[in-house]
C-alpha cells in the first residue's frame, strides 16, 4: 500500500525470507548455483568456510539458520540488483546480531548518501494469530484474504461451510483455501515472533537511527478519541439463511500481549501513520 501511495518505480520491497527461499530454489538449478557461488566467492567474508557455507545452503531444512555473513552477502546481491531506488528491506535484522550490522548496512551496500531509518511496527501475538488461522489464498493467483477479517465481495458455500471467492481483477475466480500450516497459528513461528520482540526493542534504543513506530492496536476504551470506525479493523461471519448467504459485520476486539482488549488497525490508517513520520524525520 505504502509502494502504491509513493509510486511502485520508486520503491522495491525486498524480504529477507522471500530471498531466502529464492535462494533454496537457485541451489536446485545446477547454473543458478554456480552463479550464486560464483558471487559468493567474490563477496563473502565470514568465520565458517565457504564450502561449508554452500553445503549447509544445500542440505537446509527451513529451520536451520544461515550465518549472518551469508544474509549480508546476499542481501547485498539484492540491493545492487535495485540501482537508484528506496528499499524496503522487510524483515533484517533477523537476530541481535544483525543489528549491530544493519548500523553499518548503509555503509557496507555504498550508499553512503542515502537517509536510513528503522521502521518498527507493533501487532500484538493474538492478531496474528487470527490473520494466520483465518488466512485463505486463491490457487490461480496467490492472493490472499482473510474469511474472518478481510473477506471477498463473492462468498460460496459447500458441504464444508462457506468459503471466500477469489474477485481479483484479471482472476477467473475461485475457491480460496487454506494454506498448509496455517491452522496452527502463531505455533511454528512462536520463537521467531519472541526474537522479533527482542530485536524492536534493541533496535529501539539505538541513537543515531531515525525510527518510525507503528502501531497495529489501540486499547477499546480510547479508541475512539484517535480513529474513527471506518479506521478499525471489523469482524465478519456469515449465515446460511434459506440457501442465501448473509454477512454479519461487527467491531472485533481482541486481546493484546498484556491482555488489553484492543481493536486492530486497517492497513490504511497504520500507511498514513507511516508517511506522517517520514515527512518529519526527512524534513519534507
Ligand atoms: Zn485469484
Amino acid at each position: 500500500m505504502f509502494s502504491e501511495v509513493i509510486g511502485g518505480d520508486k520503491i522495491e520491497h525486498l524480504s529477507v525470507g522471500d530471498m531466502i527461499r529464492t535462494v533454496d530454489e537457485e541451489m536446485k538449478d545446477p547454473q543458478k548455483k554456480a552463479e550464486l557461488v560464483k558471487f559468493l566467492e567474490k563477496n563473502y567474508r565470514g568465520f565458517y568456510a565457504l564450502e561449508d557455507v554452500i553445503k549447509s545452503l544445500e542440505n537446509r531444512d527451513t529451520k536451520s539458520l544461515l550465518p549472518d555473513e551469508i544474509i549480508l552477502a546476499l542481501v547485498k546481491r539484492e540491493i545492487t540488483k535495485r540501482k537508484g531506488k528506496v528499499i524496503l528491506l522487510d524483515g533484517f535484522p533477523r537476530n541481535l546480531d544483525q543489528v549491530s550490522f544493519s548500523l553499518f548496512f548503509r555503509d557496507l551496500v555504498g550508499y553512503r548518501d542515502d537517509p536510513d531509518v528503522f521502521i518498527l511496527i507493533d501487532v500484538p501475538m493474538n492478531i496474528i494469530n487470527e490473520r494466520i488461522k483465518w488466512r485463505r489464498v486463491c490457487p490461480k493467483c496467490n492472493t490472499s484474504r482473510s474469511l474472518k477479517l478481510l473477506p471477498t465481495s463473492k462468498i460460496g458455500h459447500d458441504d464444508d461451510g462457506v468459503y471466500l471467492i477469489c474477485d481479483e481483477a484479471g482472476c477467473d475466480g475461485g475457491k480460496m483455501v487454506t494454506k498448509e500450516g496455517d491452522e496452527k497459528g502463531i505455533e511454528p513461528i512462536k520463537e521467531r515472533l519472541l526474537m522479533d520482540e527482542e530485536i524492536l526493542k534493541k533496535a529501539y534504543s539505538l541513537y543515531g537511527v531515525s525510527k518510525v513506530l507503528l502501531r497495529n492496536a489501540i486499547p477499546a476504551d480510547v479508541a475512539c478519541e484517535y480513529v474513527d470506525d471506518y479506521e478499525m479493523t471489523p469482524e465478519y461471519s456469515f449465515e446460511i439463511v434459506d440457501g442465501e448467504i448473509k454477512t454479519i459485520e461487527k467491531p472485533w476486539i481482541v486481546a493484546d500481549d498484556d491482555g488489553i482488549q484492543c481493536v486492530s488497525l486497517q492497513a490504511a490508517p497504520v500507511v498514513v501513520s507511516m508517511i506522517k513520520q517520514l515527512v518529519e524525520i526527512f524534513k519534507l
